[in-house]
């Protein structure tokens, strides 16, 4: 590994990825240092049973003008353009018509109520107390946000809308795998976990086990939950630490299984396990037209899952499918692959979102202290966060800020 960099990169996610390809285009001498073994951070594609399976990003969200569509049609990757069906119970599954309608116009109320911000700032002080949705809206927040309505801040939520457009597409070989390819020449060191940034001397030495390296500049891209865990000594940078509390990481977490026989099931059939609980699984049947199934579980489901562990959080979901689809089912799913993003121990979590009235913390963090360490990552964006693009947009935001 060198010791030496114009601009050393710290994490080798979306963010981290999107500001050292810039630098290195735009000819700076530029080094990438990744804890882990594999690039991507939480967008990470795996292989099972011959198919490339998402365990973190998997959907090109505001897909018209998300930076990763033309970056994967550049580099060879298919896009996927079928619709999301997210807002259908397929066959109607325990969610009768009228239910959905009755449960949609809740959220839908709720969405019209944000642009009108309480001054506790709580998204749980816009829904009516005796709400018979009220746990059908904490499973939405918690797929949306990784995090249930009274955790939630009406403005960081509004901002999130307003930045965003309901069109997401998908990418065939994978949303990591494009992410970490988008680094292909760029130099990289795996394994290399920073552990202090000493900015007592002009130039920053950057502490890793390999050895220090010296540069003029480094951009900081780990997830807010690492940051403020302290895993990077930092000196003088108690106001980014603080920021970085405030905009805790929520919990999302997938669980694949393979579908043996797929009868007439239509790609993309969706399916919610309780729409009448906080505590359920969202699911894909058949994406890409793939003989999976697809589970996310966002919020109080995540956590709950996460502590069940991988095949408590499996027979879980098991139960739900097999309650909604008959108990036949069972043979035909199989448990192949399952996350848990809050135990791995360089990211602590799924996607930040701001505590009630701290929305401001995302541009401290991401106007730093010292001119010389910038921060980016999906936590400093402020409408485009918990996105791959919205941490590519402030990586290479942070890339062009050094540049300039
Ligand atoms: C289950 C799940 C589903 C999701 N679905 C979607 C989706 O469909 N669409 C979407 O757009 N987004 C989705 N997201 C969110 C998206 O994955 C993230 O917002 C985005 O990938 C974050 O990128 P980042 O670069 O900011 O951070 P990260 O991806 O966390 O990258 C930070 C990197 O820093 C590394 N690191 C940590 N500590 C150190 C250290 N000390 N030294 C060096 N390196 C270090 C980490 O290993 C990591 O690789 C999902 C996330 C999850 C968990």
């Amino acid at each position: 590994m060198k010791d030496h960099a114009d601009i050393v990169v710290i994490g080798g996610g979306a963010a981290g990825v999107g500001a050292a390809r810039t630098l290195a285009d735009a000819g700076k001498s530029v080094l990438l240092l990744e804890a882990q073994d594999r690039l991507g951070g939480r967008a990470h594609t795996v292989h099972i049973a011959g198919m490339p399976i998402d365990m973190g990003a998997g959907w090109l969200h505001s897909a018209p003008k998300n930076p990763w569509v033309e970056i994967a049609e550049a580099r060879g990757f298919a896009v996927y353009r079928s619709p999301a069906r997210w807002g259908e119970q397929w066959r109607d599954l325990g969610f009768s018509k009228a239910e959905q309608q009755a449960a949609w116009s809740a959220f839908g109320a709720f969405m019209q109520a944000m642009h009108t911000p309480p001054p506790s700032d709580l998204a749980t002080d816009l829904i009516p107390a005796d709400s018979e949705w009220a746990p059908y809206l904490d499973a939405l927040s918690g797929f949306i946000n990784g995090a249930p309505m009274r955790e939630m801040s009406v403005t960081d939520w509004l901002a999130y809308e307003e930045a965003s457009l309901d069109v997401n597409w998908r990418v065939c070989d994978g949303y990591g795998a494009l992410v970490a390819s988008h680094a292909t020449g760029v130099p990289v060191a795996l394994a290399t976990p920073v552990s202090a940034i000493d900015t007592s001397a002009k130039q920053l030495r950057i502490e890793t086990p390999r050895g220090a390296i010296t540069a003029d500049a480094a951009i900081v891209t780990v997830s807010s939950n690492v940051l403020a865990s302290g895993a990077i000594r930092l000196p003088r940078h108690d106001a980014i630490l603080h920021a970085a509390a405030e905009l805790p990481l929520g919990l999302a977490d997938k669980l694949f299984f393979t579908l043996e026989t797929q009868g007439d099931i239509p790609d993309n059939a969706h399916i919610l396990g309780h729409p009448r609980s906080a505590i359920t699984g969202t699911y894909t049947l058949r994406p890409f037209g793939r003989p999976v199934v697809e589970c996310m579980l966002g919020g109080e489901g995540a956590r709950a899952m996460e502590k069940e562990g991988l095949n408590g959080a499996a027979e879980f979901a098991l139960g739900e499918l097999t309650g909604l689809l008959g108990s036949e089912w069972r043979k035909r799913l199989r448990f192949v692959a399952g996350s848990a993003w809050g135990r791995e121990t360089h990211v602590l979590g799924g996607y930040s979102q701001a505590r009630p009235g701290q929305h401001g913390a995302r541009a401290v963090l991401r106007e730093g202290v010292d001119p010389r360490i910038r921060f980016a990552g999906e936590a400093t964006s402020d409408g485009e966060f918990s996105t791959a693009h919205g941490a590519y947009n402030t990586g290479v935001a942070a890339a062009k800020a050094l540049l300039g």
